[in-house]
């Protein structure tokens, strides 16, 4: 006998937020995952605050990506007692080092906010503050792509580049004992193919169990024509109204593509000369980090570098926003123009308090470029709310709500199952993870027929023995 494997789906499980993977083999255990379980105040933060097992007792963390659904409770459980290395690819390291203080920044902040206006409520505290960042930011340890690494005694790990923002991996496990193998493929998010600046996720060798994610296993997204045409559309009704769109997008990956998609539309004469607004310090200091990991870019980026056509991440028609001061003046600026702000679904950053102005007025466009979790403010305006509530304020919803799939930095059903389906030999079990129960079962169905292996949706906390 080996040493028992197990795994337990503690976030991510039948929802879309907040991963978090427990793997135990033998005496060690760590995570894989440890991201912030985005939605309604109270319920995310007891989500975010509860831990099934001692921080302090884990070995390790190894992270996917650095979108904050993945990394962003990290800090929670380093304020909890976890001291030991996070293990990431040196990119996602550079995100984590943008992204972590803006988080913990915004936490802070949205919480003075609310006890502010609390009428009686007892305060509250955030979730946590600078100083447990700065300790999950000298835990992290670097790796790269296609160099394994030991991570334990018999456990080698190799990451493999999932084309989903900047430095985002697939993570294999390879367990070693009693003359036997075990391969564990851990997805975080999986990209797509031919999107700007980043590479295709690519293909993993075979493994025996794979757990992958599922957000859009129900969907196909538009392809790059209709996603410019409805743009463009939904640009010019808004500036025959003489109104402003308002684009809530995450800061890292979806801003900078919406933003590329926008400037080439102008260029192309297809929609007006209007100023574009990028009001996020993130998105500004999330290109830096853009530029300095040329070798994450696909054959054309590094092309296009190398020709000298300029860097691909500035572009003249872009304004960023700096100080909360230059944010707010842009409530009293007149004419069309178009802003996109952070957070992605609504559940915080400065894209609030553009709504709080925005959404009374029957002339401006809320555009949704990326997937509403449910239970977020972005949801409930895409579901049509008549009024929702912005800093304990009820706001109507005036405003066109409009959506766009196309900018999706996820695969989608088709992408999905072909990625799965090219791993040889084939795995004996998926778990589906990061998806809807509606979106993971269409999925599962379809695996199970393609692949035919043993597909499982796992419940949250559900536990797993995968080998021993
Ligand atoms: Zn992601």
């Amino acid at each position: 006998m080996g040493n028992p494997l197990r795994i337990a789906f503690e976030g991510a499980a039948r929802t879309v937020t907040g991963s978090r993977h427990w793997i135990r083999h033998g005496t060690q255990g760590w995570l894989f995952d440890c991201g912030l379980y985005q939605g309604h105040r109270d319920e995310a933060d007891r989500i975010n605050r509860t831990f099934r097992f001692d921080p302090g007792e884990l070995d390790a963390v190894v992270v996917s990506h650095a979108h904050l659904d993945h990394i962003g409770n990290l800090p929670t459980l380093a304020a909890a007692g976890y001291g030991g290395p996070i293990h990431a690819t040196s990119a996602t390291a550079d995100l984590a080092r943008v992204m972590l203080p803006d988080s913990a920044f915004l936490m802070e902040r949205d919480v003075a906010h609310v006890n502010k206006h609390a009428r009686g409520r007892p305060p509250r505290k955030p979730l946590y503050t600078m100083a447990d960042v700065e300790r999950v930011l000298a835990s992290l340890r670097l790796t790269h792509y296609h160099k394994p690494w030991s991570l334990t005694e018999g456990v080698q790990v190799e990451t493999w580049d999932a084309g989903h923002i900047l430095g985002s991996a697939v993570t294999v496990f390879e367990f070693a004992g009693n003359g036997r193998k075990f391969r564990l493929g851990m997805g975080g998010d999986l990209g797509r193919a031919a999107r700007p600046i980043l590479r295709d996720p690519e293909r993993i060798p075979g493994v025996d169990v794979l757990v992958m994610e599922s957000t859009y296993g129900d969907r196909l997204h538009s392809d790059a024509a209709e996603t410019d045409r409805e743009l463009a559309e939904v640009v010019h009704r808004t500036v025959e109204r003489g109104g402003r769109l308002l684009v809530p997008a995450f800061a890292v990956g979806r801003t900078q593509e919406v933003v590329a998609t926008l400037h080439r539309l102008c260029e192309e004469g297809r929609i007006p000369e209007l100023p574009i607004y990028v009001d996020s310090p993130l998105a500004s200091r999330t290109t830096s980090v853009y530029r300095s990991h040329p070798e994450c870019y696909d054959e054309e980026t590094k092309a296009a570098l190398l020709e000298g056509e300029g860097e691909p991440f500035g572009f003249k028609r872009l304004r960023y926003v700096g100080s909360p001061d230059e944010s707010r003046a842009l409530n009293d600026a007149r004419g069309p123009m178009i802003i996109i702000a952070a957070s992605g679904m609504c559940e915080g950053g400065r894209i609030l308090h553009h709504l709080l102005h925005g959404l009374g007025n029957a002339h401006n466009t809320v555009l949704f470029v990326g997937y509403q979790g449910t239970g977020t403010l972005g949801r409930r305006l895409k579901d049509g709310a008549e009024t929702v509530n912005i800093f304990g304020e009820p706001v109507r919803c005036r405003a066109e709500i409009a959506s766009l799939d196309g900018f999706s930095a996820h695969a989608d059903q088709r992408e999905l199952c072909a990625w799965a389906a090219s791993l040889d030999p084939a795995p004996r079990t998926i778990f589906l993870v990061h998806g809807e129960l509606d979106a993971a079962e269409t999925l599962a169905a379809l695996l199970r027929e393609r692949i035919g292996c043993e597909v499982v949706i796992p419940e949250p906390h559900q536990e797993f023995d995968l080998w021993n």
